[in-house]
């Protein structure tokens, strides 16, 4: 099934691509030996390519369980709604624990969990099949089923992933809000979502100390016409906490009478798992609705090949929050499908030394790491005698996600992280593609820093221009997706023209991701930041990740944002925010930012040209950032061009824009 592109500008208007302007050329072909025994083989391309849907259909048999076998594939009648196996019957709670039990691996530890505070739980998967059971038997005590919407507000502690299977079980739909967002932000997802339960916690620990949620709950829940009816409540913290009557109970209590055996909730394959709030990183969130069938297919598939996971020998550790996509995909449903050991670490990395990571990798041996670039680019900041002091050799696989990654940092990623052997795996997807769509495969894919490279097997992805049409190598465009995938979003919860408006109606047919991308000689895919980023410099269109990219390659830099603000003279100029690295600020002081700059403009003339240097670039402490670790560079260019800062709801430290602002009111 291939759809044409709609021409949908008007005809005057000239095809415009993204200047290309950043040249990286090493590869890193997969050594023989991982190669020899990877899970993933060119062959794959192969038969997807021969027969797409047939191929969806076989992973969809080979990677999960089906109560009731499919007959259909992909039913695309109702686009821009897919349905996936949609005759097939399953639960997704049965697939990530239940079958496990039931092959005999109930003993094999699902979770090597680890508290900031040093507590530590190892839970087995019969643990969490006993667990699960009993939750999912409190929820339904409680009035909880099928369709009902529950929101889980938690650390990322156990009881986080026990909640959201417990969820599944039933065949509730789970909404996870972040546990570092305000009261506001959980009132307006629970009000949207019509959530009639909360799970929560007293509090968790972060930075060193038990900070509470509760209270924000209370606060999210008071006032008049809330849907919620219970919230319950997990004991972490032991901190005092108020408890509404008939309306809260202890998780502890409610799990204590219930039973430890459930049958779980056969659900149609189209039934909605999950919403989920995007991370608002250009506006207002969007709750997205992802279902079970093509979901869990795409999770565990790619969580298998991209990551090479072997179940009974790795020790896989993704480094994200639950309240993150990644969190869903890569820690909760794709590897528990798979039956994978994991680490789940609650804290920060550098509580109470900035060491801490390392000394999880050393301590499990974990041997897959998936993380996001702007952890890797903190690391390099903080100085690689840190990670050099821990053994990491058992580390086997590296995985990126959430922004570019640097070619600087991929390769400090490499070198210092990787031994200079581990593949790593550059992986884009979005909260509405469900699952990675994107990525090298490790042992068949010769890897390219800083590129996310070529479409998975099954994917149909594109750059094209402003006409809809393919670029050609060298060019820049608009990232697309040309074909309906198993894990694809199903809508914005409650709001179909939303949906539609959003992501189908820059191309007709054609998925809009919102990125800008580039083709480079050999084909390969690069992501270039969102096209609300793109930069337009005296009639030259520029990517804030190329500029940033040289940046980051000067040995000072440790990170740095770019923007464009507008300019008299210009149209836009570019703007950059740098963070030193700490040996540059140490050398330097507060005092010799005009010498540091001056060499920061030199450099990124000598990287990619005179056209990109920056017209101001500010030293600063810290960047805004999403508690998913991306830079909401639509704040700072309310600080670049002197306007009132924006929603800044979903940033992970709010002080950090008045850093910024007093630095900038700063004279010099
Ligand atoms: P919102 O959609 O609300 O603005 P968001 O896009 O930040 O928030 P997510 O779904 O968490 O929310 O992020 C997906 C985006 O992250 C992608 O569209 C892309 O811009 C970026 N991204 C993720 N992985 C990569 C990667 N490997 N390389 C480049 N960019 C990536
Ligand atoms: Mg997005």
């Amino acid at each position: 099934m291939m759809m044409q592109p709609e021409v949908l500008v008007p005809e005057h208007t000239q095809p415009a691509t993204l200047d290309n302007l950043l040249q990286e050329t090493r590869t890193f072909p997969p050594p023989a030996q991982f190669a020899a025994q990877a899970n993933a083989t060119a062959v794959l391309y192969d038969q997807a390519a021969s027969d797409r849907e047939g191929f969806w259909a076989d992973q969809a048999r080979t990677h999960v369980t089906w109560k009731t076998p499919f007959s259909t594939t992909l039913d695309w009648s109702d686009a821009p709604v897919a349905k996936w196996f949609a005759d097939g019957t399953l639960n997704a709670a049965y697939n990530a624990v239940d079958r496990h039990v039931l092959a005999g691996n109930g003993d094999r530890v699902a979770f090597f969990f680890e508290g900031e505070p040093g507590d530590t739980r190892t839970i087995t998967y019969n643990d969490l099949q006993r667990e699960t059971s009993r939750a999912a038997n409190a929820l339904a005590a409680l009035g909880v089923t099928r369709g009902d919407r529950v929101v889980i507000y938690l650390p990322l502690i156990p009881e986080a992933v026990i909640a959201m299977l417990a969820c599944a079980r039933v065949g509730a739909i789970h909404s996870v809000v972040f546990g570092g967002f305000s009261a506001e932000a959980l009132r307006s997802r629970i009000a949207d979502a019509q959530a009639t339960v909360v799970i929560t916690a007293d509090g968790g620990f972060r930075r060193g100390s038990a900070s509470a949620l509760k209270p924000a709950v209370d606060e999210a829940l008071s006032g008049h016409g809330s849907s919620v009816e219970h919230v319950l409540v997990v004991r972490r913290t032991g901190q005092d906490t108020t408890m509404v009557e008939h309306r809260d109970l202890w998780w502890h209590d409610a799990l204590a009478d219930a039973n430890t055996a459930h049958e779980p909730a056969w659900v149609d394959a189209e039934h909605p798992l999950f919403i989920l709030y995007t991370s608002g990183t250009t506006g207002a969130p969007k709750g997205i609705v992802h279902t079970t069938g093509g979901y869990l297919t795409q999770t565990a598939f790619t969580h298998h090949h991209v990551f090479d996971l072997k179940p009974e020998q790795d020790v896989y550790w993704c480094t994200a929050d639950i309240g993150w996509v990644t969190g869903h995909s890569y820690v909760v449903y794709g590897p528990l499908v798979n039956g994978a050991t994991q680490v789940l670490y609650e804290g920060t990395p550098d509580t109470p030394h900035q060491g801490r990571w390392w000394e999880i990798v050393e301590k499990y041996g974990v041997s897959i790491l998936y993380t996001a670039p702007t952890a890797i680019r903190t690391f390099m900041k903080w100085g690689e005698d840190i990670p050099s002091s821990y053994n990491l050799s058992s580390l086997r696989v590296l995985g990126s996600v959430g922004e570019s990654i640097n070619p600087e940092a991929w390769m400090w990623y490499r070198r210092v992280i990787g031994g200079d052997q581990a593949p790593i795996v550059d992986t884009w997807w979005q909260t509405e593609t469900g699952a990675i769509m994107i990525s090298p495969l490790p042992g068949v894919t010769a890897a390219k820093p800083g590129s996310a490279q070529i479409p998975l097997p099954g994917i149909r992805a594109d750059v094209v221009n402003d006409f809809g049409e393919p670029v050609g190598p060298g060019a820049g465009g608009y990232l697309v997706l040309s074909e309906p995938w198993p894990a694809m979003l199903r809508g914005i919860w409650g709001d179909r023209q939303r949906f539609v408006d959003t992501y189908w109606s820059r191309f007709s047919g054609i998925y809009f991701a919102g990125d800008g991308a580039k083709r480079d000689d050999d084909g390969d895919i690069w992501l270039l930041g969102r096209v609300d980023d793109v930069m337009n410099i005296s009639g030259h269109r520029l990517s804030t990740m190329e500029i940033e990219s040289a940046l980051v390659s000067h040995p000072d830099v440790a990170e740095a944002a770019v923007v464009g603000a507008s300019d008299d003279t210009t149209g836009q100029a570019v703007v950059a925010f740098v963070i030193l690295r700490g040996h540059a600020t140490e050398r330097i002081g507060e005092q010799g930012h005009e010498e540091v700059v001056a060499a920061l403009r030199a450099h990124v003339a000598k990287e990619i040209g005179p056209i990109a240097k920056p017209r101001d670039i500010l030293v600063v402490p810290e960047l805004p950032k999403t508690r998913s670790g991306k830079i909401m560079r639509r704040l700072l260019r309310d600080v670049a061009e002197h306007r009132v800062v924006g929603d800044a709801t979903t940033l992970a430290d709010s002080s950090v824009m008045d850093l910024i602002s007093a630095k900038l009111a700063m004279p010099g």
